[in-house]
């Protein structure tokens, strides 16, 4: 991927939009509507199977189907296209536009205490971005993009 594909999965912050649960096309996105679809009307298999195999925990599938559900009709298009639906209080969306930077890393003020993050969320920030400028966004990319968000 190039500096431009990639910055429609990286988020200014650092952050890796493509592996987050609510993108749209995303890994956990489309891996989900593939279990689904394998799934087929599994639901009354799992009432059969508790008793087929004594396995009380088929009687969960109802649950493990709605969220199941839920991560294969998520929407979110990136940081870079519309407003993040976890982090409320993210002030970097707007501010590296001000900036005129596509990270945090480059900007001058980098780090700074501008980001509106809890201080879990500013650490993980911070490391990201310094290793970004550490080996560059492609190679920061190459080493990140298999590698599970959560
Ligand atoms: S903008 Fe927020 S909700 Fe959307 S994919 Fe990125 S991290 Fe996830
Ligand atoms: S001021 Fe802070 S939040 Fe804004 S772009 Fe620079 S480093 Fe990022």
């Amino acid at each position: 991927m190039n500096y431009s594909q990639i910055k429609k999965r990286l988020a200014p912050c650092g952050l890796h939009c493509g592996n987050c649960f609510a993108f749209a096309d995303g890994d956990i996105n489309k891996t989900s509507n593939k279990l689904r679809k394998s799934l087929g009307d599994f639901d009354i298999y799992a009432q059969r199977f508790v008793d087929l195999l004594d396995e009380p925990v088929f009687e969960k599938y109802g649950d493990f189907k709605k969220l199941l559900s839920y991560f294969a009709s998520v929407d979110c298009k990136g940081c870079r296209n519309e407003k993040c639906k976890l982090f409320s209080n993210c002030n970097v969306r707007d501010c590296h536009k001000t900036k005129k930077v596509d990270f945090c890393y480059q900007c001058s003020e980098f780090p700074c205490d501008n980001t509106g993050f809890d201080e879990h969320l500013y650490n993980r920030s911070v490391t990201i971005n310094s290793r970004i400028k550490e080996i560059g966004v492609e190679e920061y990319y190459n080493e990140i993009k298999d590698v599970p968000r959560y």
